[in-house]
């Protein structure tokens, strides 16, 4: 593809989003794009990181563990290697113009902060940093022009049809429905990590796998939305569509309803915010709406998805709540994932912890600064530790 040219950086290079990057890059680069990699992390995975290493060739690499520095720099010899919290912040600080930001939950707050304090264009995929900080990563963003582009697939789908936002009445965020569409709550109750990891459309990493599964992720997207497109809670629905082609629609006020569809690939929405605001030719399997024959559509069932609801109350009570939803979910998950609580105790362990933390008075202000949010989501894994404690005493 000629005429693409970008310096990129990967953060979370490592994990499913990254690895959907690496393919899109090789395939672009092949078509003749000229695309230099200045950075790539990882998080514990040091034999992916090399292999990514070694096929990107990018100038630096940095990883969470700090324990397989050593390691990593033997096998990156003439590459720069650094490890640790500060490692991941410099690979974001670099002078990349395209950032991808993929690692998954809070611990992408810090390097994705890094990238947009420098005005870089940001491919955010990391939905967490939003639901953390939405209101202070835009104000950071409008401060020094970096651009925010949408890779969650419903939000670049909004992004790729939002033509006129004055004139928006409605989004709504189509929802796959995950493994448990049809499950009775008697039956989630006793589902298993690996029963609630086999998701029917997407291949994902394990924690936004588990998140499609209680549908905090489609809440989690809902907070994503309003801080992103700056559109108010009560404007944004979801809908259950399982076969995951509709990404999602924009209904204006004339009547007209614009959605995007494509098939259920990250290699799309990651192009479309590579080459915005162009295009780039990518090799994805085309929509065959003839060989799918019909599209179905479903209001999502808030009783049996309690996290849903959830997360639209915190969304309604102000981005410390947002926040704090985030910390207990990656904690609830956390435990679910090892088997020390059970399916339906995720959106209970979350609802427990905000409680908690309405009760200290914790959130009930907007955090101003980057340091509050942390006081926050420090909190609230201290809550959600404290009920994971108590319901494993029970
Ligand atoms: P994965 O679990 O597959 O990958 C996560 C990445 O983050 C890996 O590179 C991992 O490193 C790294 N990581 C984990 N913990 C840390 C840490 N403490 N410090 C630094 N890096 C860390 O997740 P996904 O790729 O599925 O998702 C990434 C983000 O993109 C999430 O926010 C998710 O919600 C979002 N997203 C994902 C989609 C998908 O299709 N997968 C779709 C839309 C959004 P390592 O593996 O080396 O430990």
């Amino acid at each position: 593809m000629k005429g693409l040219s970008r310096r990129i950086s990967i953060l979370g290079a490592t994990g499913s989003v990254g690895a959907s990057t690496a393919l899109l890059i090789e395939e672009v680069r092949a078509g003749g794009a000229e695309i230099e990699i200045e950075a790539i992390t990882g998080g514990r995975n040091l034999a992916t990181l090399i292999d990514l290493a070694r096929r990107l060739r990018p100038r630096f690499v940095a990883l969470a563990d700090e324990s397989q520095l050593v390691a990593a720099r033997a096998a990156l010899p003439g590459v720069a290697v650094g490890a640790g919290p500060s490692a991941l912040v410099e690979a974001a600080a670099r002078d990349a113009d395209w950032v991808m930001s993929a690692i998954v939950g809070a611990a992408g707050l810090a390097p994705t902060l890094a990238a947009v304090e420098r005005g870089a264009a940001i491919a955010l995929a990391n939905k967490e940093c939003l639901v953390c900080a939405g209101p202070l990563m835009r104000a950071a963003a409008a401060k020094s022009g970096a651009r925010l582009l949408p890779v969650d697939s419903e939000h670049n789908a909004v992004f790729q049809v939002l033509s006129t936002p004055d004139r928006v009445e409605r989004v709504t965020l189509t929802a796959s429905g995950g493994p448990f569409r049809t499950w009775t709550r008697e039956a989630m109750a006793r589902a298993s990590p690996a029963e609630a990891g086999r998701h029917p459309t997407w291949s994902m990493g394990p924690k936004i796998t588990i998140d499609s599964a209680t549908l905090m992720n489609k809440g989690l997207e809902l907070i994503e939305a309003s801080y992103l497109f700056d559109i108010s809670p009560e404007k944004l629905s979801v809908l259950v569509h399982p076969q995951s082609v509709v990404h999602s629609l924009v209904h204006y006020v004339d009547g007209s309803v614009l959605a995007q569809m494509a098939a259920p690939d990250m290699r799309v929405p990651i192009a479309s915010a590579l080459a915005w605001p162009d295009r780039v030719p990518v090799s994805t399997a085309r929509l065959d709406l003839a060989r799918i024959g019909a599209l179905s559509f479903e209001e999502p069932d808030e009783n049996r998805f309690p996290a849903l609801a959830l997360a639209r109350a915190a969304l309604t009570t102000g981005a410390a709540a947002t926040n704090a939803l985030n910390a207990a979910n990656e904690i609830a998950v956390e435990a679910f994932l090892r088997g020390r609580i059970g399916f339906l105790d995720i959106p209970h362990l979350v609802e427990a912890s905000l409680e908690a933390l309405a009760a200290l008075g914790l959130i009930a202000n907007s955090p101003s600064s980057f340091d509050d949010v942390r006081a926050i989501d420090e909190a609230a894994r201290a809550a959600a530790g404290r009920e994971l404690n108590r319901l494993a005493a029970a």
